[in-house]
């Protein structure tokens, strides 16, 4: 499945991923993988869970080493994560490149001699070093030319089914996450304010604030004939959030009972949504 997470910047979607990696250190919570809570297992458990969980940065300049060659690069993770010898090693960075549409030339390179399309094809192909289960793409796209987003996104689509991965994706852009997710979860302000599949998403969104975004996408938000719904104020600071509901401060539907916060609730089909319209 890929999971898309959506919200306007400063909601929160990047803390979060990295929070699932524990390249943050959460205050609270758990965070459960295939039914193991990552923050209570001890240290060994720790390295095999992280093997099983990647990551796809945005930025394909800053996410490679400028001085390492690209055979370097995707080596790095087998040697972290012990895997054979040096010949076994080549042969998977070889592999690893094949995957994606890399060629052995390629290899010998630096970052810098590379577009930036063919930089996140290096970052992906890092990814899959360690045969993960699941990969986190946080905003893998937005910073690529058009021309070369679709094929980044293909390509994406292609390992999952080769491999049987799963995405949660990161976008801020409803185009984007149209092309590629099965699900879609809302956050604002540190929260999931609505989850539901993609179809049921643009179909019918029920909380205020998936009003507001789905309105302001192109293409998506006129298709549907939605009136242009444009939100007032900057998202709060998360350091001193809201009482209750989170949106509270800029929805135009806010009543005295949304200084409580509303619980994620399931509407039917699988929709859920924290909202106090929809008690
Ligand atoms: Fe608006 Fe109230 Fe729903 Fe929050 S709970 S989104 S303030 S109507």
């Amino acid at each position: 499945e890929t999971l898309g997470l959506v919200g306007e910047s400063g909601s929160g979607k990047s803390t979060l991923a990295r929070t699932i990696l524990r390249l943050l250190e959460p205050t609270s919570g758990s965070i459960e993988f295939n039914g193991s809570d990552f923050l209570k297992v001890d240290r060994r458990t720790l390295a095999s869970m992280r093997k099983r969980m990647q990551i796809i940065f945005q930025d394909p300049y800053g996410s490679l080493h400028p001085k390492m060659r690209v055979g370097k690069i995707l080596e790095e993770p087998l040697i972290i994560a012990g895997y054979g010898n040096r010949a076994k090693r080549r042969e998977r960075v070889a592999e690893m490149a094949g995957f994606v549409g890399l060629n052995p030339e390629h290899l010998k390179r630096f970052p810098h001699e590379f577009s930036g399309g063919q930089r996140q094809r290096i970052a992906i192909a890092r990814s899959l070093a360690t045969n993960p289960e699941l990969i986190i793409c946080d905003e893998p796209v937005s910073s690529l030319d058009m021309s070369v987003r679709s094929q980044i996104l293909n390509l994406l689509e292609d390992l999952q089914e080769k491999f049987a991965l799963t995405y949660l994706f990161i976008s801020h852009d409803l185009t984007v996450v149209e092309h590629i997710c099965d699900r879609i979860a809302v956050m604002y302000l540190g929260k999931i304010v609505e989850i539901t599949s993609k179809k049921e998403l643009f179909a019918n969104p029920l909380h205020p604030y998936a009003w507001a975004l789905l309105s302001a996408a192109p293409f998506i938000g006129a298709r549907e004939g939605r009136e242009r719904i444009v939100l007032e104020g900057d998202i709060p600071s998360p350091v001193d959030p809201p009482e209750g509901c989170r949106f509270y401060t800029r929805c135009s539907h806010a009543m005295e009972i949304c200084r409580t916060m509303p619980d994620l609730r399931d509407v039917g089909r699988g929709h859920l949504v924290a909202c106090h319209l929809y008690r």
